[in-house]
Parts: C-alpha cells; structure tokens; sequence
C-alpha cells in the first residue's frame, strides 16, 4: 500500500488557479519510434561520452561542495560558442529554456503585469505565466503563421503588455520571423521583447538571428537552449543573451545553486565538442526538407518548417490518425491547429518507419 494514497488532491488547499490543471508533458511512451519532442536523435560518440564521463568523475571529486552559483565557465563557452562578441556576462543559463524563461518572467513579470505571444506556438508558455502569476495575452498568427511587424505592433498597442514573446523558428509551426521584422518591433516599444530561438541552428540562414540586435537594444532578451540542434536535451541546459543588467535580475530570481555540476560539466564538455555535437544539423535540416516534400507528395497540406519538425494535416480526426501511428510503434505529436500534427525529424530509419506506418494509415483510415 501507498502511504497517504488515500487522500485526494481536492482536500489539499491547492493555490486555486492550479485546481484542475494537468502537468504539462509529451507522453513518454517507450516505442520503437519517438519523433514528438524534437529533439536530435544522435547521441554523442563513444569519445564525446568518455570525455563527459572522465569529466564527470573529476567534478565528484569535490560534489561535496556547491557547484559555481553563477556557472561563469559555462557562460563564458556560451558566449564564446554564439559569437557576436558576447561574453558572459550577456549570458544566462538554467535547467532548460523552460527555467530560463521562467527566471525572465519571474523578474520582469508577476501581478499586474502581461506577456504577449503569437499562437499557435509553444504550449509550455502559458505554464511559465501561471506560474510566475503574469498575465497571459494571446494574438493568432496570420493565416500562414507567419509575423510582421504591424501585426506585432498592433497587437502591441491593443493589449500594452509588458513582456512580448516571439519564436522563431517557431513550435509548431516552424515559420520564422526575420530578424528585420524583430528590429522593428524593437524599435517601436518599450516591452521587453524576448526572442525565443530554440531551434535557430536548423533554420535555413541560422546567423540571421536577433542576437545581432543585442548592441542596440537593451531590452532585447534572446533565448536559446542545448536541447535541440545541440543533442543534449537530457542535460537540460538553457541559455539567454541580453544585457547584463537583463542577467542581474536573472540572479534575484534564480534558485542558489540552480545548475548543479553535473549539469555544468556536461554542458561545457558538449561545448567544447561543439563541432561533433552540431555535426548532424545540416542533415537534419536536409531531412526535414525531403519530409515535408513527402508528405505533400502523398496529398497532404504541410507548413513549411525551417526548424526540424513540420505540421501535416488536415485530418478530419487527427487523434485517430496519431493512435493508428501509435500502434505502428511511432510516436510523434498531437499538437498545434485543428487536424494538424507534428513530427520531427529522427534518423533515415525512423523516418522510413514513420512514412511506412503513414502510408498504411492512410491507406486504410480504418
Ligand atoms: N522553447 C521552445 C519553442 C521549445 O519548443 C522548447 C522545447 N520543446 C523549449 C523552449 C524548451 O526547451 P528546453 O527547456 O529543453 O530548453
């Protein structure tokens, strides 16, 4: 028996916005197939993992003591590996983007004050504005998912947020917004305007990122992470770029001691190899590409993606679709508008395997 099993979450004085809410995650069901959370489905080399073991060995040497509060090595390879002439202090890390974002609402959002984002686009961003108790204000995409300026700036004026968040490229759609139209919107506010680019090391012009705005705009935040394009997704290592100052209220929010050595270790070990660890993102971007044109070969409407996923529809019941490909052993994801779903790019097997079960589901809707 359970200790305490017998009690019901409705007895316990659950703050009231969270009553009812569903923690948020893909499901991980373990299948042979899994292209629903995009990630990079290359695991390092056998040399890049003895590297990581060896360095971790060392760092248990001292994990009786608390790894560096401000993990100012990493920072440093994260400015180093971004260019631009950052440094680290323009750098913030945390467990994630997630938690980085979380940071960057907790400091600069909170009661009576309001996010901005574009839908459809990543569903975790609402989570972060509950749960740093800031508004949350959503404005749809136009009609091919696609941002400019005036809608931004419209949107801006109607609703005055405080923080304005923009992906690109985006999830789920995988459209991108040029870093001319980011310029403007900068130009003409005085919001915080976070860029959240996760997946830039797949869009088709990757140095085409806001990063290249940071000198002129200091309330420009730039998100990026180490899970995606940079194969590292279970090391959980997020990152922003943004003024120092962005990064000292970073420091007021964050948890002592937030990124544990392990994380720290991992992370720069993967930075030094960063040309291995990045090795397949232009095969990735390529495969994603020959994807999308597959799929509209086989008659079915596809967003086109810069990222390493892509949206396909419309079906009519999209669950039906996602279960029949399921039970073919793929997983990929329920997600995005109305009789869309989203599948990302994993090795030549895998996607032969995702098209093999596609083209019997859709052969034989059942
Ligand atoms: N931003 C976007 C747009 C994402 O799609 C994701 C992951 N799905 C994240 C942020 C969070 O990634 P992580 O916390 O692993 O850095």
């Amino acid at each position: 028996p359970v200790p305490n099993a017998q009690i019901a979450l409705s007895e316990l004085p659950l703050r009231p916005e969270l009553v009812g809410e569903e923690p948020y995650g893909a499901p991980q069901i373990d299948v042979p197939v899994c292209l629903n959370t995009n990630e990079n489905p290359y695991p390092p080399s056998p040399r890049v993992r003895a590297q990581m073991s060896a360095a971790i060995d060392k760092a248990t040497r001292s994990i009786n003591r608390y790894p560096d509060r401000d993990a100012v090595d990493l920072r440093a390879d994260l400015a180093k590996y971004l260019g631009f002439g950052l440094t680290a202090d323009n750098i913030w890390a945390a467990n994630g983007s997630n938690e980085v974002m979380t940071h960057v609402l907790g400091a600069f959002g909170g009661p009576g004050r309001t996010v901005l984002t574009f839908t459809p686009t990543y569903s975790m961003y609402p989570e972060y504005a509950r749960n740093t108790h800031t508004g949350f204000v959503t404005v749809p995409r136009k009609a091919d998912y696609t941002l400019d300026a005036a809608l931004v700036l419209d949107a801006i004026e109607q609703n005055r947020p405080d923080l304005v968040l923009i992906t690109t490229p985006n999830n789920p759609t995988g459209t991108t917004t040029a870093v001319k139209v980011i310029e403007e919107i900068c130009e003409n506010t005085r919001a915080l305007v976070i860029v959240d680019e996760a997946y830039q090391e797949f869009a088709e012009f990757p140095d085409d990122s806001a990063l290249a705005l940071l000198p002129r705009f200091g309330r420009l935040i730039v998100s990026r992470t180490m899970s995606k394009a940079f194969a590292l997704a279970g090391g959980r290592v997020g990152y922003l770029a943004a003024a120092p100052a962005v990064v000292a209220a970073c420091r007021i929010v964050r948890l002592p001691y937030h990124l544990s050595a392990q994380t720290q270790t991992i992370a720069r070990v993967a930075l030094a190899n960063r040309a291995e660890m990045l090795a397949q993102v232009a095969a990735l971007r390529e495969a994603c590409q020959h994807l999308q044109e597959w799929l509209r070969r086989v008659g079915l409407q596809v967003i086109p993606s810069q990222s390493n996923f892509c949206l396909f529809g419309r079906f009519t019941d999209r669950h039906a679709v996602w279960q029949a490909l399921l039970d073919r052993g793929v997983l990929i994801r329920e997600t995005g508008p109305d009789g869309f779903l989203r599948v990302c790019v994993g090795t030549p097997p895998e996607l032969a395997a995702f098209r093999e079960a596609l083209t019997c589901v859709l052969d034989d809707p059942g």
